[in-house]
């Protein structure tokens, strides 16, 4: 068998003091002729490689570059020099593959994250994206950890759909036509009856609806899979392909839909800050360097670690949307004119600076708002008894703002088949949605939460490209 090896996180946990082990991994530096620093990906720290001097061939020596990819065989023994506990005795090396260190892109120093996005084939194979890549897998485990053990079903909703869950219209389209040739009606429009789905379909914004339905069946659901929106934003915090965890639960009201997302939020973050604590403090560190950079009143008043357990340790602030526009039309910064877009009315959208103003400044932790104008909001959201209202919510988070978008849903046939007629949805075509009203309807509720939002908070990262594997946005489609 080829793959005996030892994975080097479990070498530096402790077991093979004085055993013959193997590791393979990839050398991110070689000093003096004698000491390899080696990486396999299972954990952020490197093993150190000892060579005997002599014992190997000039030639062999000359192929241990940055990059290489090396399987060694030797025995673990403990350290002298400093900065680790064991080191590897190498009794035998083998280059599995070179790297030429010439071209190698990744030298042994500081790369920008601009020019680690350029070559995000190899980002892998630095620190901080070993580490961010670990903690992705570990959220994802979590998440389905938590829902698992509350007795929710993992719902695959589907990818390829043909209604557009938020009538936003910022979609991909998919179809089988040829571009430049498309079947046409006689007044040249597309004729879409002749293409692949015989409709006009997309590529799914949100497996919100879908869940739905099923949680009118199966009790508690949840999606976590991949959405896509065409939306021209340029911005750190949006994607064209993002991942989204949509949970929805049948006999639930606004106040259940919170205490889950509360929950939810809480539990996996203690997950990694248990699981992944050698990649969080490293980002942390990574994240105080960087603040340095930063003047004094921009720097975060937390560190990285800290934060987190803040979010653990206590509850989000619970307010209506009207009382925070309270609080931000009589903020100094309001009345000083300090924000971009002034808070002068009720039914405003807040922009992602109040969001921030409120979560930073005002309250100092995660934020829960609720009961939006209904003018704001998507028709499925459940009409409070003012008649100005949807029973909505939000959560916002430090650094980022609005990480949760959720909702009580109109369970309420007549009440929902007028709003969407207010609003121009196209009831017919929603009919499979509406059967859930008709037969048997019940209060129930859900959220959303973009992965990779979750993911910058948790990492300390700025940019969101940052955050999953090959990031799609406008003009990138890379890799
Ligand atoms: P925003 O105002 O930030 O654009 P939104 O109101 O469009 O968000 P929703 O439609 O409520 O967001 O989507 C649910 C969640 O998905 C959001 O709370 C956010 O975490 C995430 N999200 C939305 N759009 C994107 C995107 N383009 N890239 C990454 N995550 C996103
Ligand atoms: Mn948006």
């Amino acid at each position: 068998m080829f793959n005996k090896r030892v994975r080097i996180k479990e070498v530096l946990a402790g077991d093979f003091l004085n055993q013959e082990i193997t590791v393979m991994g990839w050398v991110r530096t070689f000093r003096n002729n004698q000491f390899i620093a080696v990486n396999d990906g299972s954990t952020n720290s490197n093993l150190q490689i000892v060579l005997e001097l002599g014992k190997f061939d000039e030639s062999l020596l000359k192929r241990i570059t940055t990059g290489a990819a090396l399987k060694i065989t030797g025995i673990l023994v403990a350290s002298l020099g400093k900065g680790q506990k064991v080191e590897l005795k190498a009794q035998k090396a083998e280059v599995l593959g070179d790297s030429d260190a010439e071209k190698f892109p990744l030298q042994p120093k500081k790369h920008s994250l601009e020019f680690l996005r350029e070559i995000a084939h190899l980002r892998f194979r630095t620190n901080t994206f070993g580490a961010i890549f670990r903690i992705r897998h570990s959220l994802a485990f979590a998440i389905h950890d938590f829902f698992h053990k509350k007795g929710f079903v993992y719902l695959h909703s589907p990818i390829i759909t043909a209604s557009d869950a938020e009538g936003a219209g910022e979609t991909f389209h998919v179809t089988s036509f040829e571009l430049e040739k498309p079947s046409q009606n006689e007044d040249g429009t597309i004729n879409y009856k002749e293409d692949f789905f015989g409709k006009p379909t997309n590529l799914t914004v949100s497996g919100q609806l879908e869940a739905e339905l099923a949680a009118l069946a199966l009790g508690d659901v949840y999606t976590f899979g991949p959405t896509f929106r065409a939306e021209n934003s340029n911005t750190a915090r949006h994607l064209a392909e993002f991942w989204m965890i949509e949970p929805e639960m049948a006999f639930s009201d606004l106040e259940d839909d919170m205490n889950l997302a509360e929950e939810f939020i809480k539990y996996i973050i203690s997950y990694v800050l248990k699981n992944n604590r050698e990649d969080l403090d490293f980002l942390a560190a990574r994240l105080t360097e960087e603040e340095k950079q930063k003047p004094q009143n921009e720097r975060s008043e937390m560190g990285l670690i800290e934060k987190l357990e803040f979010v653990v340790n206590n509850d989000f602030e619970r307010l209506t949307y009207t009382e925070a526009i309270e609080i931000l039309k009589n903020s100094s910064q309001n009345k000083k004119k300090k924000f971009q877009y002034p808070v002068e009315q009720w039914g405003i959208d807040l922009q992602s600076e109040h969001e921030r103003y409120l979560v930073e400044k005002h309250f100092k932790k995660p934020v829960i708002l609720i009961n939006y104008p209904k003018e704001i909001k998507a028709f499925y959201m459940r009409q409070n008894d003012d008649g100005k209202t949807v029973a909505a919510m939000d959560i916002l988070a430090p650094g980022i703002g609005e990480i949760v978008g959720g909702s009580q849903r109109e369970e309420r046939l007549d009440v929902l088949e007028k709003r969407m007629r207010e609003m121009k949805i196209p009831v017919e075509e929603m009919n499979w949605y509406l059967d859930t009203r008709r037969f048997g309807t019940v209060p129930h509720a859900g959220f959303g939460l973009g992965f990779e939002r979750l993911m910058l908070f948790v990492t300390g990262m700025t940019n969101i490209r940052d955050v999953i594997p090959f990031p799609r946005f406008p003009k990138n489609a890379e890799f």
